[in-house]
C-alpha cells in the first residue's frame, strides 16, 4: 500500500499520513459512564515508567514508554493524561507530532501503525501531578503526604501521573524506576526489582509481571518500615507501613498473611506473586485495593484487609470489561467480608443479609440498579457494596452451598488475569447450577426496586 521500495517509508508517510486506509484512534474505548477514558485502536501490553520526584512543589520528571499492539490501521492515537508538560514524544524511536485536548494526548506518528504491529511510545514529561475529585470517592490521583506522596488511581487518578489507555479492560504489564531523595523509600505493585544509589538520590526498581488495569497502579513515596516475608501458607508478602503512622506493621503482616491464605482457600490459588499491604497517611477516607497491596490510609482493620485482598482475586484478576460492572468487584469483596464474620464466630451471611434487607422498600436507594448505578452511584454503598452482596447471598440461597462455592472458584479461574461482565457471570452461575436464574440476577441487579426475597430450591422463573 505504501510503496516501500519506491519512496523511503517516513517521506512518503508524511506526504500522506492517513492515507491507504490508515485512520485515527478513538479518543475514547467506549465506556459511557467515561466517554473519554481509555481509547480506540490499540492494546496496551507494557507500560515501562521511569519518574524521579521532588519533594519540593511535588514535582516529578518521568519518562514514560507504553508497548502496544495496534488492533487497527492507525494514523494516529490516543493515551490519557492530565496536566504536567509533555516535552516530547518518540514512536518506535521517532519523534512524533502531539497536541493536547483535554485529557487526551494526541500522538500523530511519522508512519501509519498498522493493524496488528507491536510499537512503542515513549513520553517525556514533567510537571507537578494534579489531585482528582471523585463525586463518590473524594481525592484521587496523586496525594501529598507528609513525607512524600501516594499515587490512588480509581476511577481515573492514574492520567495524573502517566499517559495511558485508562480503562479497566486494557491491562498490562508493568515496571517502574523512581528516584527519590535518600531517605525516602518507594513501594509500588509487583515485587522488587533492585535499588541503587547515586549521590544524593535512591532508585528503586519494582516490576509486575501479571497484567493490571491502570487504575490499580500504585507509587507510594516516603519513609516507611518494610517487612519482606511469607504468608503461613508460602505467598511472598510485602507490606510497608509510615513509622509515624498509628498501628502495628507486624499486625499489618500478619493479618495479611493470615487473610491471603484464607481466601485462597475459598477462592482459589492467590493470583499474583506476592499479597502486602501499605500503610501511609494521605487524607482520603477510603482504602484501595491497588494490585498486590492494598493502600490503607491511615491504618487497617482485618475486615478491611479481608475487602481489599478479596480483590486481588474479583476485581484485579477478575476485572471488568466496563464500569458499570463494578458491582463484580464491590460486591463480591463485601460477600468477602460477610463470609469472613460467618466462619470467624460473627453473624451469618443470612443474618447479613436479612439486616440489610429490613430497609423499607420506599427508600429511594433500592432504586439504584446495582449492575447500572450510573456514573454518580458508581460507588454507592448500598445499591453497589451491600445489595452487590446480597445479590450473592441470593444466589447461595438458591443454589445451595456446594454450588454457590464452586461457582466463586470457578468464575475466578475462568476469568484470571481477564475481564468479566454481568451477564457471563450470570450465564456462568447458571452452567454451575444447572438452574435458570435470570429472574433472580433481573431482579437483583437490573430492576430499581425492592427485590422479592429468594426462596431456596425455586427454580426461578
Ligand atoms: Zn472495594
Amino acid at each position: 500500500m505504501l510503496g516501500p521500495l519506491l519512496v523511503p517509508a517516513a517521506a512518503h508517510a508524511a506526504a500522506r499520513p492517513a492515507g491507504g486506509g490508515f485512520a485515527p484512534g478513538a479518543a475514547g474505548i467506549g465506556d459511557p459512564y467515561f466517554p473519554r477514558a481509555g481509547n480506540g485502536g490499540y492494546d496496551a501490553r507494557h507500560y515501562d515508567i521511569e519518574l524521579a520526584y521532588t519533594p519540593r512543589g511535588q514535582h516529578i520528571r518521568a519518562t514514560s514508554t507504553m508497548t502496544a499492539t495496534a488492533t487497527a490501521d492507525l494514523s494516529r492515537f490516543d493515551l490519557d493524561l492530565v496536566g504536567n508538560t509533555v516535552a516530547s514524544v518518540k514512536v518506535n524511536g521517532a519523534p512524533a507530532a502531539f497536541r493536547r485536548d483535554g485529557q487526551e494526548l494526541v500522538i500523530t506518528p511519522r508512519t501509519g501503525l498498522r493493524k496488528g504491529g507491536t510499537f512503542t511510545v515513549a513520553v517525556a514529561y514533567s510537571g507537578s501531578p494534579k489531585r482528582l475529585q471523585d463525586p463518590n470517592l473524594g481525592s484521587t490521583g496523586w496525594l501529598p503526604t507528609g513525607d512524600g506522596a501516594a499515587a490512588l488511581s480509581q476511577p481515573q487518578g492514574s492520567t495524573t501521573w502517566f499517559p495511558l489507555n485508562d480503562h479497566p479492560s486494557d491491562k498490562a504489564t508493568f515496571a517502574y524506576t523512581v528516584t527519590v531523595p535518600e531517605g525516602l523509600t518507594v513501594i509500588a505493585n509487583g515485587e522488587p526489582a533492585g535499588t541503587s544509589r547515586r549521590g544524593a538520590t535512591s532508585t528503586f526498581r519494582w516490576a509486575s509481571a501479571r497484567p493490571m488495569a491502570g487504575y490499580l497502579a500504585l507509587l507510594a513515596i516516603g519513609r516507611f518500615d518494610v517487612l519482606d516475608g511469607r504468608t503461613p501458607g508460602g505467598v511472598r508478602s510485602i507490606s510497608a507501613q509510615d513509622p509515624k503512622a498509628s498501628g502495628d506493621l507486624a499486625g499489618l503482616q500478619r493479618t495479611t498473611g493470615e487473610v491471603t491464605d484464607w481466601e485462597a482457600g475459598l477462592f482459589g490459588p492467590y493470583p499474583f506473586d506476592s499479597t502486602g499491604g501499605v500503610v501511609d497517611d494521605e487524607k482520603v477516607g477510603y482504602a484501595l485495593e491497588t494490585q498486590n497491596r492494598p493502600a490503607y490510609p491511615g491504618g487497617a482493620d482485618t475486615l478491611l484487609i479481608v475487602h481489599e485482598l478479596a480483590h486481588q482475586w474479583f476485581g484485579n484478576s477478575v476485572g471488568i470489561r466496563r464500569w458499570a460492572d463494578i458491582w463484580l468487584n464491590e460486591g463480591f469483596a463485601t460477600y468477602a467480608e460477610w463470609l469472613w464474620t460467618e466462619r470467624h464466630g460473627g453473624p451469618s451471611a443470612a443474618a447479613r443479609f436479612a439486616e440489610t434487607y429490613a430497609r423499607p422498600a420506599d427508600d429511594p436507594r433500592w432504586r439504584i440498579r446495582p449492575a447500572a448505578p450510573g456514573r454518580d452511584h458508581l460507588f454507592d454503598e448500598f445499591a453497589v457494596y451491600q445489595r452487590g452482596a446480597m445479590a450473592l447471598q441470593a444466589l447461595r440461597t438458591r443454589v445451595g452451598d456446594p454450588s454457590f462455592f464452586a461457582t466463586l472458584r470457578g468464575w475466578a479461574r475462568r476469568h484470571r488475569h481477564g475481564v468479566a461482565t454481568t451477564a457471563g457471570f450470570v450465564a456462568y452461575a447458571e452452567q454451575v447450577s444447572g438452574r435458570r436464574l435470570g429472574g433472580l440476577f433481573d431482579d437483583w441487579l437490573q430492576r430499581p426496586a425492592k427485590p422479592p426475597l429468594p426462596a431456596p430450591g425455586d427454580q426461578g422463573r
